[in-house]
């Protein structure tokens, strides 16, 4: 089988992370598109917003009614930080009748080179680099054929959806909706997260 594999903090996921996810599949005939979730996510400096559990129980949410999509929760059960590199050569041991392709967003493949062990990431997987904001596929272009002249990196343009985990999270903690930005079960759980939040917050009886 070929399957698409999308890594991300989730801190929390969002209808852009699912919508890149259906037009890869479609565009590349991937029979399904796994979800891993970072456990301690190497290169963002903070911490991220919501523990493990909860970003992968907010990705099972967010994947249940596609037959084709998947949650992994591999990366949260290996202790240490979680490497791109060690998830692939986990998959590839796993499962060596399948074919993988690695989808990242143009932003995070721009940040490749601060990868572990980068250099072996598209001996493991075939990368998929999807387009994302203003900026132009071409930069990326021009990137791989710097850092990998030997591999054939696939480039495709994707429905433009502003979305970001960060700006989900400014507006949680801002009390303000997010809905339409996450899928709807998503929605629903994190109205329970933010019930937590204004609990927290001081000068209630
Ligand atoms: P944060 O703001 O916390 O970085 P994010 O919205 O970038 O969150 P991530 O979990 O960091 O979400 O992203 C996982 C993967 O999905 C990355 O490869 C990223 O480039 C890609 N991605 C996320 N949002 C979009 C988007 N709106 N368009 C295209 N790609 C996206
Ligand atoms: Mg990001």
């Amino acid at each position: 089988m070929r399957i698409g594999l999308l890594g991300g903090t989730f801190d929390p996921i969002h209808l852009a992370h699912l919508r890149i996810a259906e037009e890869v599949r479609e565009e590349l005939a991937l029979s399904e598109v796994w979800f891993i979730p970072a456990g301690v996510p190497p290169h963002k400096r903070a911490e991220p917003h919501l523990p493990f559990e909860e970003r992968l129980r907010l990705v099972e949410l967010a994947v249940k009614d596609h037959p084709a999509f998947r949650a992994l929760d591999l990366e949260g059960r290996r202790p240490g930080p979680s490497y791109t590199v060690d998830t692939l050569k986990e998959l590839r041991q796993r499962h060596p009748q399948h074919e993988f392709f690695f989808i990242l967003g143009l932003d995070a493949f721009l940040e490749i080179e601060t990868w572990y062990q980068y250099p072996r990431i598209p001996e493991l997987a075939r990368l998929v680099v999807v387009s994302r904001g203003e900026f132009p596929l071409e930069k990326a272009r021009i990137r791989a054929r710097e850092l990998f002249p030997e591999k054939e990196i696939l480039f495709l343009s994707v429905t433009r959806l502003d979305i970001s985990s960060t700006d989900i999270r400014r507006r949680l903690k801002a009390g303000l909706s997010v809905r339409y930005l996450v899928p709807e079960p998503v929605f629903e759980a994190l109205k329970n997260f933010r019930v937590i939040i204004e609990n927290d917050a001081p000068g209630r009886d």
